[in-house]
């Protein structure tokens, strides 16, 4: 087989078998400013692997008044739920797992309100909860040598996941988050050059401001990869930006919407 040159390594994907978890929380602590660590188990986390450290999970939340958690039937065809019952569900990254002790942490930012915000404001060790996937992972190579990473609040969970295995010349990350929180929830940042871009302020105007500051910045033709999530529509235009401005190749530039202004 030939040699694969380190500027030609891309990101693989892959599939997993598709479960849908029913788990009950073992602890809670708020960790820094508005992140809330959470950890859920259970024996039906039996198996849970996660490849990617943007990988995410589908949490399935009981009904708000009713208390009730249906869980579905997984078939070969798909997921079947009981009539009418399929129960809400938002993404979070599975930030660790635990095989040994069967527990998976997950860190919530506490937004202004939503379902599964307030969900963990209120958590407290025994509430039920279902975790389905990953279903599929994105495996990106550690040692790229340029990593650009633009995120904010909810995407520094996976960058705290990346952050302890990459490594690279240039590491830079760029967040919309408050600085002394995204400090302490990080902690060591050594090796990463680091701007704080202020919470709450993923909108279009900060986003045109960023670019122009981007327009300074000298991207390699090989050996990067960049990493784009937040708020949907400035994700997109960022996206835009790399791919189409800096002609950029598509499987090296990840964007992901994580939440959408309404
Ligand atoms: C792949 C992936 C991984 C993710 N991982 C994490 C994670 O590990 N931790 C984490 O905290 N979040 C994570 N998110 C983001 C999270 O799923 C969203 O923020 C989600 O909308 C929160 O649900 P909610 O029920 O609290 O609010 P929703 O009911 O979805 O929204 C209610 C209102 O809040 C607004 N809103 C939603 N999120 C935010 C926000 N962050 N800031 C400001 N306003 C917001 C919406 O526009 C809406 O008006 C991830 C998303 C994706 C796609």
């Amino acid at each position: 087989m030939p040699e694969t040159q380190p500027g030609s390594r891309l990101p693989q994907r892959v599939r997993n078998e598709l479960s849908i978890r029913p788990v009950t929380v073992v602890s809670k602590q708020l960790i820094a400013g508005q992140f809330y660590r959470i950890e859920v188990g259970g024996e039906a986390l039996q198996g849970f692997s996660s490849a990617g450290f943007d990988d995410h999970v589908k949490l399935f939340f009981p009904d708000a008044v009713s208390g009730e958690l249906p869980l579905p039937t997984v078939t070969p065809e798909g997921i079947e739920w009981p009539e009418g019952s399929r129960p809400a569900a938002r993404d979070y990254t599975p930030l660790s797992f635990d095989a040994e002790k069967g527990q998976l942490t997950l860190d919530f930012y506490l937004h202004e309100a939503g379902l599964a915000s307030d969900w963990a404001t209120q958590a407290t060790p025994g509430d039920r909860l279902a975790v389905g996937g990953p279903r599929g992972s994105l495996v990106v190579p550690e040692d790229y040598a340029f990593q650009l990473y633009v995120c904010d609040e909810t995407g520094l969970p996976a960058f705290r996941r990346r952050q302890q295995t990459m490594s690279g010349q240039s590491l830079q990350l760029f967040a919309w988050a408050d600085e002394a929180v995204g400090q302490a929830y990080l902690g060591d940042l050594s090796n990463i050059e680091v701007t704080w871009l202020g919470s709450g302020e993923m909108n279009e105007a900060a986003v045109a401001k960023l670019i122009t500051r981007f327009e300074e910045l000298r991207l390699p033709d090989e050996d990067y990869f960049i990493w784009l999530t937040g708020e949907g529509a400035a994700v997109k235009t960022l996206r835009d930006y790399f791919i189409t401005q800096r002609e950029r190749d598509a499987e090296r530039v990840r964007a992901v919407a994580y939440w959408h202004l309404k």
